[in-house]
């Protein structure tokens, strides 16, 4: 068994975090590969290195002092340090990096650094040697990701036994330091899982694992056991966010699960991502999780004999492509055809498309309502039960809720509706209190 253990910033905010961090790694052979964020918060209303990195590069950019921002980050890594007794020559690449900030290094190179220096100090901690995520990950010179170089380097991981990598960054072919955006460490270890091929990816962070709702608006959520990489597709894209979005592809090719842990109580099994429905303990409730966002608008057309009309979708989604919008959903009725996007998306376009829609697909009426949230109930259990649609509409018809939007996927995985703004929260709650 090969594991690839990434560990989170808040994983990885003091010597204390260090300690459990280790104790963690220890405690299983296997945990071969360790991938890790900068420090992180160590309490609400700390500072984030990675945030005092990027400070740092734009006020040297503007060409005002910032050796005091950059006394932080010293502070940090130098109490780290010392406290676990390492031996880790800081002051040296603190300086260098200093330096570099100071002759106009790009926000992507002083970001990597709170990533790079972490590394180096718990590879010492750990006695594991140190290999610069720069030699592993790679970039195409335009800033994408090259995954293809990527995989033929990062092999070479397999020759070593034990190994600490630094997350969130890599290097492009001419040489220069880029990241991924925030958040992307998680997606560093999903690599590393994939290049090792370990057998489990854990994702180690600071709460128990994906929870079946917000905690903000269910504090009782309990956490979900087991969810496939579909599922959690489907949640994560509607707000729930443990795991950077994109950490779930790389693995997801290899189907190597992902488990998410929480480092400050490591005896909690957290959840397991797992790549199908075969890999799924029998459940007994057919929802996995409920999600969802407020923010976005409904643009109904209604025309007469819509249904008999060739084309009339084609040219109506034309409009949203050619404006550069991308869409939600599109629930449809004999003679009315909706779309639902984010008011994220349409900001400033709405004038223009209504007048296109108006020129191309003369509607009869065209309706707009926006201040709409959407909220996704999703699980695969749902395709093997009957009346889930059935219990979900009259929960929220007993909490007064008006279902404004209607739409499941053909797969059964996921049902979304759209309700007004005001009884996101309820709704929510009403679904959640429903099935769990
Ligand atoms: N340190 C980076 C951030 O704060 C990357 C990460 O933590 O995954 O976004």
């Amino acid at each position: 068994m090969i594991k690839t253990v990434k560990f989170g910033g808040s994983s990885l905010a003091d010597a204390a975090q260090f300690q459990k961090v280790r104790d963690i790694v220890l405690a299983d052979d296997s945990r071969r590969y360790v991938v890790v964020s900068a420090p992180g918060r160590r309490y609400k209303g700390d500072d984030k290195i990675t945030d005092l990195l990027y400070e740092c590069q734009s006020l040297a950019q503007s060409g005002a002092p910032f050796s005091h921002v950059f006394g932080r980050i010293e502070r940090r890594f130098l109490q780290i340090r010392d406290k676990l007794k390492l031996n880790v020559d800081l002051k040296a690449r603190l300086s260098d990096i200093y330096h570099m900030i100071e002759s106009g290094a790009s926000p992507d190179y002083a970001a990597s650094r709170g990533e790079y220096l972490n590394a180096l100090l718990m590879a010492d901690y750990l006695g594991y040697r140190f290999v610069d995520a720069s030699e592993l990950i790679c970039f195409h010179d335009d800033g994408t990701y090259d995954d293809e170089a990527t995989q033929s380097r990062a092999r070479m991981l397999k020759k070593f036994d034990r190994v600490v990598i630094p997350g969130f960054y890599g290097k492009r072919h001419d040489g220069s330091v880029r990241t991924f955006s925030r958040g992307g460490s998680d997606i560093t270890g999903s690599i590393i899982a994939r290049a090792t091929e370990s057998d489990l990816y854990e994702n180690w962070t600071d709460v128990d694992g994906f929870l079946m709702a917000d905690p903000r608006i269910v504090p009782e959520a309990k956490v979900i056991d087991t969810v496939t990489y579909s599922e959690l597709r489907e949640l994560s894209y509607m707000g729930a966010t443990v795991l950077h979005e994109d950490s779930i592809f790389p693995v997801r090719k290899a189907r190597i699960p992902i488990n998410v842990r929480n480092t400050n109580r490591p005896e909690a099994k957290g959840t397991m991502i797992v790549p199908d429905v075969m890999s799924v303990p029998d459940r007994s409730c057919p929802l996995t999780g409920v999600a969802g966002s407020r923010g976005f608008t409904v643009i109904t057309l209604q025309k007469d004999n819509m249904n008999s009309e060739p084309g009339f979708a084609y040219r109506l989604c034309g409009i949203f492509a050619r404006h550069n919008v991308s869409l939600e959903c599109m629930p449809c009725g004999i003679d009315t055809m909706s779309i639902v996007a984010s008011d994220e998306q349409l900001k400033g376009k709405m004038d223009a498309i209504y007048h296109d829609i108006m020129a191309e697909c003369v509607p009869d009426t065209v309706e707009i309502a926006s201040c709409i949230a959407l909220i996704a109930s999703v699980g695969i259990g749902m395709v093997r039960s009957r009346g889930v649609a059935a219990s979900l509409f009259s929960a929220l018809s007993d909490a007064g809720i008006n279902i404004r939007i209607i739409d499941q996927g053909t797969n059964e995985m996921n049902i979304i509706i759209g309700v007004e703004q005001r009884d996101f929260e309820n709704a929510i709650k009403a679904i959640y209190l429903q099935f769990a």
